[in-house]
């Protein structure tokens, strides 16, 4: 890896909850996310250069052209990617950096980067996850459908994961108790 500082790969499905670790990890221990570009459309509240560089194709398709992606994946329609530039520089900085992307780019980070640590946030449930997507009140059903048919395809590849988190905290579908007294190292990270 270039650089001395950590790697640290986040996916989940989608609605799994993985903003509330980030936000931990850039908070608390100082990490650096990196904003990916995207070419889907801004939520409500989102901003240009916060959440993502929300680009056109076109402006997408250039990045692709002169490799200033680290990986780039189609997500639903749209296309999402890691900028090279800012997480080779915080990396040689000694900065820890976080991505927040999906199975396919991790799995490319992982070739390029082989010491990137690999970390999947789990929901306890099918049923949950569908809850919390619908619940979050951001995508209209058609897009939920699409989210949960990818997320059942991506459940294969999180053998390929260093570590599995699973993320009860934000649920209101089952106990937390019960989940948090099976996975204990689960409350540590998400207290
Ligand atoms: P959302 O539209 O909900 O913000 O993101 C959809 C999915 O794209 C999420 O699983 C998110 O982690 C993933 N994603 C965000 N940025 C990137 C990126 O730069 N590369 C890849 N491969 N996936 C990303």
């Amino acid at each position: 890896m270039s650089g001395e500082g950590l790697l640290i790969v986040i996916s989940g499905f989608s609605g799994a909850g993985k903003g509330t670790v980030v936000k931990k990890l850039v908070e608390e221990y100082q990490y650096k996310i990196s904003v990916s570009a995207t070419t889907r459309s801004p939520r409500q509240g989102e901003e240009h250069g916060r959440e993502y560089f929300f680009l056109t194709r076109k402006e997408f398709e250039s990045m692709i052209e002169e490799n200033s992606l680290i990986e780039w994946a189609e997500y639903v329609g749209n296309y999402y990617g890691t900028p090279k530039d800012y997480v080779t520089k915080e990396l040689e900085s000694g900065n820890n950096v976080i991505l927040e992307i999906e199975i396919q780019g991790a799995l490319k980070v992982k070739e390029q980067y082989p010491e990137a640590i690999l970390m999947f946030i789990s929901p306890p449930s099918a049923s949950c996850l569908e809850e919390r997507l619908i619940g979050r009140g951001t995508e209209d059903e058609e897009i939920i459908k699409k989210r949960m048919a990818r997320s059942c395809e991506e459940a294969i590849y999180m053998k390929d994961y260093d570590y599995i988190v699973l993320n009860d905290k934000l649920d209101l579908c089952v106990e937390k108790e019960k989940f948090n007294m099976l996975h204990p190292s689960y409350t540590d990270l998400m207290a």
